[in-house]
C-alpha cells in the first residue's frame, strides 16, 4: 500500500473531533449571565469562581483550594505558600512539560531534575531517594498523561525527611490512586485549565490544599500578601495577583458535570486500541502503562511506545499524512540549557532521555472519537511501520 507520504490514501481521512468540545448550553448560559452581571472579576461578590474552588477541592478530597490565572503560577504559589524558596532545592521529573521546572526558579529554589520510571515514566521514588541532599526542600510528583505518580512511596520519603510535596495535576482531572483522588494526596496539587487540557477555559488554573493554614499562606500569594478576611490594602507578606476571572470559571464549573463521562469516552477509546495493539505482529507499538497504584486514569493522552528501528521524524510525518497525527512528547528537562543556565541541576536520566527517543503521544482530542475509530490509530500504524521494514 503506498504510504499517503508518497501520495498514496490516508488511512484517515475525516477530522478527528475538535478541542476543545463544542460549548454545552449550560456553560453559555452562566458565561452569558456572568458577562450580562458585569462581575466579571473575582473580587467583586459574583460566585462562580468560589463554586469552582470547593468543587475542585471537594473533588480532590481536601477542604480548601485558590483559583490562579494558570497552573506555572499555581505551582509557583503553592511552593512559595509552603515555605519553598531561595535556597531551597525541589526535585522534579525529567519527562514533564517545562513549567514543572520553571515554577521551581520563579519561586527562586532550584529545580533537582531526577530520573523517572522506565516503565510508566512518572517521577522514580528511587531516583527521588538518590537525589536527596540537604537542602531538598520539597518534591513535585507530575501524575503525567492523566495517571498518577506513585505517591505512597514519594509521601514516605517526604515525611521521612519533612519534605513538602506539591503534585503537578495539571493533566490529572478526575484521575485516582489507590481510590482516592490526585491532587489532595500532598501538600498542595495544581491543576491547568489551558487550552490543551481535559478542562480548559483557555486559560486558568487552581490549587487545592488540605491545611488551613497552608491555605491562608498560598491565598495570600495569589492576593497581593493580603490576609483572607484582612483589610485591602493591608499587605503583611509579599504577594502577587495571580486570580482566574468569573468568566474563566463559567466555562469550567458546569464542565464538571461532564468530566466522568469524557474520561469513560478517552478510557473507552484507550481500552480498544490497546487491543488493535495486541493484535499486530510482534507487537511493535505498546501503550505506556500505569504505575502501580493508578486506579482510575483520565486519559489526558495516551503515551506509545514504539518497539522498532524506526526513524522518529519519519514515523511522526508519515502517521500525519496518514491523518493520525502523533505528537512526539517532551524532550528530557535536563537537555534544556536554559534551565541549566538558570540553575537546574540535573541528574543522569537514562529512562527519560530513552523515552523522548521511543515514546509518541495520541492526543485526547483523537481519545474522544468513537472507540471504533482506535482502528484507525492502528491501520495506520501497522501501514507506516510495515513499509519502514520493506520499503
Ligand atoms: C500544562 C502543564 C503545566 C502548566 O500549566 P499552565 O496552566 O499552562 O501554566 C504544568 N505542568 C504540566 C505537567 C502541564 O502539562
Amino acid at each position: 500500500m503506498t504510504l499517503a507520504l508518497h501520495g498514496g490514501s490516508p488511512v484517515r481521512a475525516t477530522p478527528w473531533p475538535s478541542w476543545p468540545p463544542p460549548l454545552d448550553p449550560r456553560q453559555r448560559a452562566l458565561v452569558t449571565e456572568v458577562l450580562e452581571s458585569g462581575l466579571w472579576g473575582a473580587t467583586q461578590g459574583g460566585s462562580v469562581v468560589a463554586d469552582l474552588t470547593a468543587a475542585f477541592a471537594r473533588l480532590s478530597g481536601v477542604p480548601y483550594g485558590v483559583a490562579v490565572g494558570n497552573a506555572t503560577l499555581g505551582l509557583f504559589a503553592a511552593l512559595k505558600g509552603l515555605g519553598v524558596g531561595r535556597g531551597d532545592e525541589v526535585i522534579v521529573p525529567a519527562y514533564t512539560f517545562v513549567a514543572s521546572a520553571t515554577a521551581v526558579l520563579l519561586a527562586g529554589a532550584v529545580p533537582v531534575i531526577v530520573d523517572v520510571d522506565p516503565l510508566d515514566l512518572h517521577l522514580s521514588p528511587q531516583a527521588v531517594q538518590d537525589a536527596l541532599t540537604s537542602r531538598t526542600a520539597a518534591v513535585m510528583p507530575v501524575h503525567l498523561a492523566g495517571s498518577s505518580a506513585d505517591m505512597d512511596p514519594i509521601n514516605a520519603l517526604a515525611a521521612r525527611h519533612g519534605l513538602k510535596v506539591v503534585e503537578d495535576a495539571a493533566q490529572a482531572h478526575g484521575a485516582t490512586y489507590h481510590d482516592r483522588p490526585v491532587g489532595g494526596l500532598g501538600d498542595a496539587g495544581v491543576y491547568s485549565f489551558q487550552a490543551s487540557k481535559a478542562m480548559t477555559a483557555g486559560e486558568g488554573g487552581l490549587i487545592v490544599c488540605r491545611d488551613q493554614a497552608d491555605h491562608e499562606a498560598v491565598w495570600s500569594v495569589c492576593n497581593l500578601g493580603r490576609r483572607l478576611g484582612g483589610q485591602w490594602y493591608g499587605h503583611p507578606e509579599v504577594g502577587w495577583n495571580l486570580r482566574l476571572t468569573e468568566i474563566q470559571a463559567a466555562l469550567l464549573l458546569p464542565w464538571l458535570d461532564r468530566l466522568d463521562d469524557e474520561i469513560d469516552r478517552r478510557n473507552a477509546f484507550c481500552d480498544a486500541l490497546e487491543r488493535e495493539l495486541a493484535h499486530l505482529p510482534e507487537e511493535p507499538v505498546s501503550l505506556v502503562p500505569q504505575p502501580p497504584g493508578t486506579t482510575r486514569d483520565s486519559r489526558h493522552l495516551l503515551m506509545l511506545r514504539v518497539d522498532a528501528p524506526v526513524d522518529r521524524g519519519f514515523l511522526l510525518t508519515a502517521m500525519a499524512a496518514e491523518g493520525v497525527p502523533l505528537e512526539s512528547g517532551y524532550p528530557p528537562l535536563g537537555t534544556m540549557a536554559a534551565l541549566t543556565a538558570e540553575g537546574a541541576r540535573a541528574e543522569p536520566c537514562p529512562a527519560a532521555t530513552e523515552a523522548a527517543a521511543s515514546v509518541v503521544w495520541v492526543r485526547q482530542s483523537m481519545l474522544m472519537d468513537d472507540p471504533a475509530r482506535a482502528a484507525d490509530v492502528a491501520e495506520a500504524l501497522t501501514k507506516v511501520l510495515t513499509y519502514h521494514e520493506k520499503p
